[in-house]
């Protein structure tokens, strides 16, 4: 266990000189429980279900094939379909906010860190904002970078990381991020970027189900947490 057994004195050089500090949105700086993203899920499905005329379990397969081949659900319609990804990103994210709980203690705990702070999503500004906004943290961020800021290049890509890096001027910055995908920091600790896996009961990627099955964590992922606000409070400022 990466970051049980770790102790702070491993946290602390991990960490030390940290200036560019990188959150993805959706399950990691709200918890898999308030099932938002599950809510987003489904309506990625219903969309499908509408586009291609299918019924609701054959939408959900070509939604879950088009996530695993393309990175996300968007990209594979893009590419498979053509469809124009500003009516897509609305109407997944035409959801209802209310099991989102303000979070105070998170709000400090990323106000504390010292440097800039991002929001890299594979979903769209406006929704980073709505979701930010109603956990009371959007303020305490330097900037957002959406899925249309990266020209609807998804993390994992490489390519998302080279333009998102040259978005916030961070390419010189030591950097860390925080993300429920597994294999959404695999590109991220190859430009050297400290790696904390947040851990979400929303499992349905394969890199989700392997990690849960695995002995130990793969060696792009440097801490792993089930609680990001507790892991950014242990944090030593340095
Ligand atoms: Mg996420």
């Amino acid at each position: 266990m990466a970051d049980g057994a770790a102790g702070p004195s491993r946290v602390a050089r991990a960490f030390r000189g940290t200036r560019l500090w990188i959150f993805d949105l959706d399950n990691t700086l709200y918890p898999s429980e308030c099932n938002l993203f599950a809510e987003i899920d489904w309506r990625m499905s219903a969309f499908i279900q509408n586009l291609l005329g299918l019924d609701p379990a054959a939408a959900r397969k070509v939604q879950k094939e088009l996530y695993y081949e393309h990175g996300t659900t968007l990209s594979g319609l893009m590419a498979r379909h053509g469809i124009k990804p500003e009516a897509f990103l609305d109407y997944v994210h035409d959801i209802d906010l209310s099991p989102v709980q303000r979070a105070p203690e998170l709000a400090h705990a990323i106000a504390r860190l010292e440097g800039r702070k991002f929001i890299f999503t594979n979903g769209s500004e406006r929704h980073a904002e709505r979701v930010a906004g109603k956990l009371g943290v959007l303020d305490k961020f330097d900037g957002i970078y959406d899925i249309a800021a990266g020209g609807y290049v998804p993390k994992p890509k490489p390519e998302a990381f080279k333009r998102f890096l040259e978005f916030c001027d961070g390419a010189n910055s030591k950097a860390a991020m925080f993300e429920d995908l597994p294999h959404n920091l695999e590109p991220a600790h190859a430009l050297g970027i400290v790696t904390v896996l947040v851990h979400s009961d929303y499992e349905d990627h394969p890199s989700q189900l392997a990690l849960k099955e695995a002995d130990e964590l793969p060696p792009y992922i440097q801490f792993e947490t089930g609680d990001l606000t507790a892991f950014l409070a242990a944090i030593p400022l340095a």
